[in-house]
């Protein structure tokens, strides 16, 4: 009997993670050494955030370098893991009637190369990136991630790609050990007391969730992975948090890993 895969979401913080060795990196290798390795990987990042659903359905995704102002060594990292026109496929079949449109020519970005090179640095694991709709709602966001369920259950290891807090403009950029800032560190614990209170599906409204949430979410592409996530825990399994830590005052590092 195939083992059901955890399905995790991580902060993914700076694209300069993919190159460096530092505690979060650590904890992703620790985390992709600790669970069966997956068959394929469903990804899915705030980077590709755009109207519409598509997902990835090239046989050689390219490594794409969607940032600016980076030193050259990071334009020169490259994650050749294959794509997987089948995993593609299967996604679109789960979703429909949503229409997804496959796209053959749309490579991964670094919300997924970042983790993954750490994750699993052999490249070797197909990887398909599925897109989040920036015209849909958190709820829609929630509702499709219910129904990538049966993936679990096929070998697939899905991973939500992002930061539950991410402000950027309040990014200490000079001390990344700038401690966090209050309204960072209450809406993060607010957040991980509902995720383990099994009321993380409350997370869809976080819009209302007052002045903490809206410093902590100024934009909701980095916090929407994280819902997919959370709507794959099934009913009492277990759940947990591999990495943990706010960068810069700003910048939420926590991971969230269902079914492990
Ligand atoms: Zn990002």
């Amino acid at each position: 009997m195939r083992v059901v895969m955890p399905a995790v979401f991580f902060g993914h913080g700076s694209p300069m993670n993919a190159l460096q060795s530092n505690r979060y990196t650590q904890s992703w290798r620790r985390f992709g050494r600790s669970i069966a390795r997956p068959e394929a990987i469903l990804a899915i990042s705030a980077h590709w955030y755009l109207p519409g659903s598509a997902v990835t359905a090239g046989r050689y995704p390219e490594t794409i370098h969607d940032f600016g102002g980076f030193p050259p060594e990071l334009y020169s990292v490259t994650y050749p893991a294959p794509g997987s026109p089948e995993l593609a496929r299967r996604v679109q079949e789960l979703l429909r009637p949503l229409e997804v449109r496959s796209d053959e020519r749309r490579g991964l970005d670094h919300g997924t190369w970042s983790v993954l090179a750490h994750l699993f640095p052999d490249a070797d694991i197909p990887v398909v990136q599925l897109s989040i709709d920036s015209t849909m709602s958190p709820e829609f966001h929630y509702e499709t991630g219910r129904r990538l369920q049966p993936l679990r259950e096929e070998g697939v290891l899905v991973l939500g790609s992002g930061n539950l807090v991410h402000n950027l403009a309040a990014y200490a950029w000079d001390n990344i050990a700038e401690p966090p800032f209050d309204w960072a560190a209450r809406f993060e614990h607010k957040a991980r007391k509902l995720i383990i209170e099994g009321r993380g599906r409350e997370l869809v409204d976080y819009r209302d969730m007052g002045e903490d949430a809206r410093l902590s979410v100024p934009t909701p592409e980095h916090f929407l992975p994280l819902l997919y996530i959370l709507a794959l825990q099934r009913e009492d399994e277990p759940l947990s948090f591999p990495v943990e830590g706010i960068e810069g005052g700003s910048l939420s590092m926590l991971s969230v890993s269902v079914g492990r």
